[in-house]
């Protein structure tokens, strides 16, 4: 309970970034705090599933939470990035935004056929970037097996669109 107060405080609003009417929140402040994000990667660690094998973080800010978090579990660490970044062979995976599309990549051949994967990101919004990751792990032969947010923003459903996965986040906002 200390923790999740200590995440809230450490976790800053930033109102009309990156654009009007949108509250940001910005993590930053919680990476700089040491015994803070040693907390949040311990408590990340406790409870994700058993036996992960790979740690997939979502570019850029996942990269942060999923190298400790891996490291804590003896897993593996899979960096899902953005379109163009990987050198290839790439499987890709494209979805929609509110105003356009994105993509995320992985390298295929880093993922045995049934490795348990743990999805990891700093913020869980309209869930459209984790939906895709999922789906790309998938096609590549993944199982996954739960997915981990320092801050899941309610009011956008997010959730509606990871099925029925296990779904962990440490800070609910509204
Ligand atoms: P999505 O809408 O759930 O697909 O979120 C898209 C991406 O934007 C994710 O990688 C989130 O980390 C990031 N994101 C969305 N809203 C915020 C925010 O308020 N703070 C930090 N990252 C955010």
């Amino acid at each position: 309970a200390a923790l999740l107060a200590r995440v809230d405080e450490l976790v800053r609003r930033v109102p009309d970034y990156p654009k009007a009417g949108v509250l940001f929140r910005d993590i930053t402040p919680l990476l700089a705090d040491g015994p803070a994000f040693a907390g949040v990667v311990d408590a990340i660690a406790a409870d994700a599933p058993d036996g992960v094998d790979l740690v997939a973080g979502m570019e850029a800010r996942g990269f942060l939470l999923a190298a400790p978090v891996a490291t804590a579990l003896g897993a593996g660490v899979l960096p899902v990035r953005k379109a163009g970044k990987l050198p290839g062979p790439t499987a890709v995976e494209h979805y929609e935004l509110e105003y356009g599309h994105a993509s995320v990549e992985i390298h295929p051949f880093t993922v045995p056929e049934g490795a348990r994967v743990l999805v990891i990101d700093d913020v869980l919004a309209t869930g459209g970037t984790a939906a895709a990751t999922v789906a790309l792990l998938r096609r590549c032969g993944a199982d996954v097996v739960g997915l981990s947010f320092l801050v899941e923003l309610l009011g956008l459903d997010g959730r509606a669109k990871l099925g029925d996965l296990p779904v962990d986040a440490l800070v609910q906002v509204p």
